[in-house]
């Protein structure tokens, strides 16, 4: 790897700022609402109210809640709150973690934890999910030691509960569900593999993490959303992004759990050692407080009212473009989504074509596979680009060639081969080779 050893002298603040605008001119443009994944973004005014708030405790310590009051008082709203968005009761308690990877992740080892008391039967604990669910539970589990069983969704991309049950065995200890789904923005049948939970007495995960902050919103807007929280028997935990659809900062999300003798599992503790009595509720140590204070700012800026207008203005943004897509005969929109996240598919042109040529045009839509589609994440910012997306798409459509084509882009090409790849194995090395790669420094 190339080097890169600290400067002897140190720079100057402007020079430094000087430096990030020149490395930042390559990176995805966001604000302007062309970009449909990764960034959730409201607004201006919102914006700039979580970088102020995060900088007004970017410094405090999330680690010590007894030198910090502010920060915990702050934590336990905005906890609270969330909670009372996903149907919980007094009983309902919960935690902040950094994202939905962690709060996955936790959600999963005190389920561990407590299959070891509840279940001692069980010797190679097992987590059934969808094909759909987020490879952070598959991350998790590899972590934690559990088995995973992944269960081919329905014809409509929700969770299939009869293949479910089929797969659940004497040390299935999780089975988990979504809502929203990550690639088609489905809503899986929480009330029936919650039943299917208390028949077996494991434990149910309901992954909100993307639909967590928006789902509660959509619903007061009047449209028809299925319970999915705490209000499902059989629910033991939920978690729900607050950097989604709460627009924070990147590193806030929240995972909750029925009731208190669930989330001890979770906690760490440690009363040994010399530097005094160590004790954590979730992965990280020490943390910043900025983003605890920018979620708690966010929520109070906006209210329900501010959040019910956002949610319904992406809502409308979202039917406004399936509209414009399912008229376009080439497209179609997979499965029936509930929020404001779908996929593009095609059974006539090659889709990854279409997505590299709308990115030539200056958009950034993410490709998926199996099958092959494009990922709409919408936000409330882009209620303003709807008509330009739509007279972009039914100008490229009509020069995509045919769904197996041999001449497509590189983009295009690539990415329908590692998916199309009959060995995963060797997919894997192509992907293990490409991370190992980009992750050291080349000259620039
Ligand atoms: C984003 C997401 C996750 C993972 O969250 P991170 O914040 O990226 O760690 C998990 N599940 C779903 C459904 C998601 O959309």
């Amino acid at each position: 790897m190339k080097q890169s050893p600290l400067r002897q002298s140190g720079m100057q603040k402007e020079d430094i700022f000087k430096q990030f605008k020149a490395m930042k001119s390559k990176d995805a443009v966001w604000q302007t609402g062309r970009m449909f994944g990764l960034i959730y973004e409201a607004g201006e005014d919102v914006e700039a109210l979580v970088k102020e708030a995060q900088a007004e405790f970017t410094i405090a310590n999330g680690l010590n809640p007894m030198a910090f009051p502010s920060l915990l008082r702050m934590e336990n709203e905005v906890v609270a709150t969330v909670i009372s968005l996903t149907g919980g009761d007094s009983e309902t308690v919960g935690s902040v973690t950094t994202g939905g990877t962690e709060s996955i992740f936790m959600a999963l080892k005190a389920a561990r934890d407590w299959s070891r008391t509840k279940k001692p039967a069980v010797s190679q604990p097992e987590v059934v999910i969808p094909v759909t669910a987020h490879p952070a539970w598959n991350k998790a589990a590899h972590y934690l030691n559990l088995k995973v069983v992944t269960v081919p969704v329905d014809k409509n991309f929700r969770a299939d509960v009869p293949a479910t049950e089929a797969a659940m065995n004497d040390n299935t200890i999780v089975i988990g569900a979504t809502a929203v789904t990550y690639p088609h923005g489905i809503m899986d049948p929480i009330a029936e593999l919650g039943e299917l939970a208390l028949k077996h007495e494991v434990w149910l995960h309901v992954d909100a993490c993307l639909g967590g902050l928006i789902l509660p919103f959509l619903k007061k807007g009047g449209t028809h959303v299925p319970a999915y929280g705490f209000d499902v028997p059989g629910v033991s935990s939920v978690s729900a992004d607050i950097h989604k659809y709460a627009y924070t900062p990147k590193g806030i999300s929240v995972v909750m759990y029925r009731d208190a003798s669930l989330r001890q599992y979770q906690f760490f503790i440690y009363t040994d050692w010399p530097g005094g009595v160590y004790a954590t509720p979730a992965m990280s140590g020490g943390r910043s407080g900025g983003l605890i204070a920018a979620a708690w700012a966010v929520f109070h800026y906006l209210g329900e009212d501010g959040f019910v207008r956002l949610a319904t203005q992406a809502k409308q943004a979202t039917d406004n473009l399936r509209a414009g897509i399912q008229a376009i005969p080439e497209l179609t929109v997979l499965g029936d989504p509930a929020a404001t996240v779908f996929a593009i598919a095609s059974s006539k042109i090659n889709i990854f074509e279409l997505g590299a040529r709308m990115n030539d045009r200056g958009w950034h839509i993410e490709t998926q596979h199996l099958p092959p589609s494009l990922h709409m994440t919408v936000s409330p910012v882009h209620a303003k680009i709807v008509d330009q997306f739509l007279s972009d798409l039914k100008a490229v459509v009509p020069e995509i060639p045919p769904v197996n084509a041999e001449t497509l882009s590189e983009q295009a090409a690539l990415y329908a081969m590692i998916g199309t790849l009959p060995d995963r194995k060797l997919a894997h090395e192509m992907v293990l080779q490409f991370v190992n790669d980009i992750y050291c420094l080349k000259d620039r």
